[in-house]
């Protein structure tokens, strides 16, 4: 939209929300009060010829997640009052119509809508979540577990009764050892972003479901650990789903007990770098206030210390100390809005120590889902911030997701895009988990196949692939691709296995020679020797400077030995019946009469002396055989596939096709 038009509309929509604020004001003050964080404010954009020019504003004005870097123009929330001040100190500023009415839309049930936030029923309540993460570790025991990691302020304030548990959602098959690579996410730090914790349960969800039906999924959950914090600020999101534009937690101790504004930013409150270098604010009103003293607030204390518990400190305190390149673990903090992906520093403007690695990562992701990969100072100085800690204090590689385009995202955009965008990228982060700083370098393998999915042992099996050095994003510059130099794959022991000896077999490229950046390779596996029942083909590729990439597998069904031929069955048919010469009891008279033997004798003599083989086909052997399930290979370790109990309203949307494009794009 042209700024003129922009202005037009503005200077309309603006009269409307004057126009709604007094009649709101004579006639339902209460209401006006409850909801001047949300009614009687809107969007509006501020350009700017230079960053730091943005830099006081966000002491005073709420300044939203999302930043134009081509129209250079930052988002900013406002009342009347506030915008009419902007345009007395001479900024650039516009109503952005279509922002302001998103923001604005009423929150309040939709027809037959019974669960859900009113308006908005794809996003489960603070409650519903919990109950759906309740009944995930009822539905699938040995894969989730629902663990307390501390409390919310209001719970810490005024007890049980009151504010919520903090609880980690945590994902792993319990049935096989450790220790195991970790992906962390949270969301919910803001509490007015809505996407966010819905993103993260719907891929619990995913994971559950797909266990024992998708390769990749169930491999994840057998050697991989996925922790997901989905309610961060329950306290404060309470307040959001009324419609609320709340981002802090809901402290009283600031600002003022009653007041909207009140709280800390707990993205401004953790201990590294906290309050170091002017990305916070000092104003307890503020919306980026960072709390009196660093970890200051229950919730960041919770996630610190169950962070720091799941992964090793691979950093050394220096700012410049590189964790090194073999650390393991992906960290998340999953915000709205903007389509951005931000990685460490925050803080200040050096890249950090492992910089270069954490931007092929967020290039990496940002192909999955388009989104703007750049360091996190792009936007402006943040300290405090979640992602720098993680990186800073743990050498982890962390990110901040900035997904969709509002708080208030309609379910019609985070079903069709917000999903199918970062469902995928959220399995790659838990694939790349267990070397971020490594993997990600290399080659994709995908679409991995199989030729025959169930076979008798012995029977050959193509396999094939594509090994893709080509899947990072271009949005903020070019990712260094090479050719790839090899392939190859392990059944049933991935090459991380110590216990037993992985086996890695060669693929060929199937053109004959690998002088391409993205190649079809090919194997045949021997299945001789396998045993009946589910075996899983790992497959991996590299480029030519060496990086291996991230593996992705598919099941192989090896069906029982066919039933034995009745020749090989060793046991007489009549074993009983000791060949009895006829003659033993029948004494012939001593007369020397012709006379034969009497064939009385119930034995025929000669069919018994007859080796087994001869009388064998009237005995059916292949009786003994039948209770073995001929078409059923052992699946003693597939859950049920009991449907996941989703308060959400049954939309049809039920996940599995982002599993297909992992594996299938
Ligand atoms: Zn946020």
């Amino acid at each position: 939209m042209k700024k003129a038009t922009l202005l037009l509309c503005g200077l309309l929509f603006l009269l409307g929300i004057v126009a709604l604020g007094t009649r709101i004001g004579t006639q339902q003050s209460a209401v006006a009060q409850s909801s001047d964080l949300s009614s009687n404010q809107f969007v509006v954009r501020l350009y700017y010829d230079d960053p730091a020019a943005i830099q006081p504003i966000a002491a005073t004005f709420d300044v939203l997640e999302h930043r134009d870097l081509e129209e250079q123009y930052v988002l900013i929330l406002v009342n009347p009052d506030e915008y009419a001040l902007l345009q007395s100190l001479n900024y650039d500023v516009a109503i952005d119509v279509a922002r302001s009415a998103e923001f604005q839309r009423p929150h309040v049930n939709l027809p037959n809508q019974l669960d859900g936030i009113p308006g908005y029923p794809c996003y489960r309540t603070v409650e519903e979540t919990f109950t759906s993460a309740a009944n995930m570790t009822i539905n699938y025991p040995d894969l989730a577990t629902w663990i307390d990691i501390g409390d919310s302020w209001e719970r810490t304030e005024f007890g049980s009764r009151n504010g919520y548990d903090i609880q980690v959602l945590k994902l792993t098959n319990v049935n096989t050892p450790g220790p195991k690579p970790v992906f962390f996410a949270m969301s919910d730090t803001h509490a007015r972003e809505y996407a966010p914790p819905e993103l993260s349960t719907r891929f619990a969800e995913n994971l559950l479901a797909n266990y024992g039906v998708d390769a990749d999924v169930t491999w994840l959950l057998d050697y991989h650990e996925i922790h997901l914090l989905l309610m961060t600020n329950p306290d404060g999101r309470k307040q959001a789903e009324t419609g609320l534009s709340w981002r802090k937690n809901t402290n009283q101790n600031y600002c003022s007990p009653t007041s909207n504004s009140r709280g800390a930013d707990l993205n401004r409150n953790f201990e590294f770098q906290w309050n170091c270098c002017g990305g916070s604010s000092g104003s307890e009103c503020a919306f980026n206030y960072r709390g009196p003293t660093a970890a200051s607030e229950p919730e960041t204390q919770a996630v610190q210390t169950y962070v720091r518990s799941i992964f090793p400190d691979q950093r050394d305190d220096d700012l410049n100390a590189a964790a090194p390149d073999d650390a393991m673990g992906v960290f998340f903090d999953i915000h709205s809005y903007g389509e951005d992906i931000f990685w460490p520093w925050g803080w200040g403007n050096p890249v950090a120590p492992n910089g270069v690695d954490l931007q092929t990562l967020g290039r990496k992701f940002a192909w999955f889902n388009d989104y703007y990969p750049v360091q996190a100072i792009a936007y402006g100085v943040t300290d405090g911030a979640t992602d720098d800690f993680a990186y800073g204090d743990l050498g982890v590689a962390a990110y901040t997701f900035e997904i969709g385009t509002a708080f208030f995202q309609s379910c019609t955009v985070f079903e069709n895009t917000i999903l199918p965008d970062n469902l995928p990228a959220l399995i790659y982060a838990a694939k790349a988990s267990r070397a971020p700083y490594q993997l990600p370098s290399g080659p994709d393998a995908v679409n991995v196949t199989l030729w025959a999915e169930s076979v008798l042992p012995g029977t050959p099996v193509t396999v094939s692939a594509e090994i893709t050095d080509l899947r990072y994003s271009t949005n903020n510059g070019v990712e260094p691709t090479q050719n790839i130099a090899a392939a190859e794959y392990y059944v049933d022991t991935p090459y991380w296995i110590t216990d037993t000896l992985p086996v890695a077999l060669p693929m060929v490229a199937a053109d004959g020679t690998f002088d391409e950046k993205s190649e079809d390779v090919t194997a045949v596996i021997d299945t001789t020797g396998l045993a009946a029942g589910r075996h899983t083909v790992f497959v991996r590729g590299q480029d030519a400077d060496g990086n291996w990439g991230v593996i992705s597998a598919e099941f192989l069904d090896i069906t029982p030995a066919p039933t034995p031929t009745p020749t090989n069955t060793p046991v007489p048919p009549t074993p009983t019946p000791t060949p009895i010469p006829p003659t033993s009891t029948f004494t012939p008279t001593p007369t020397n009469t012709a006379v034969p033997p009497t064939p009385t004798f119930t034995p025929t003599p000669t069919s018994t002396a007859v080796p087994p083989t001869a009388t064998a086909t009237s005995v059916p052997p292949t009786a003994t055989f039948t209770p073995t399930p001929t078409t059923a290979p052992t699946m003693t370790s597939t859950p049920t596939m009991t449907p996941t109990a989703t308060s959400e309203p049954d939309n049809g949307y039920r996940l599995y096709l982002p599993y297909v494009v992992v594996s299938g794009d």
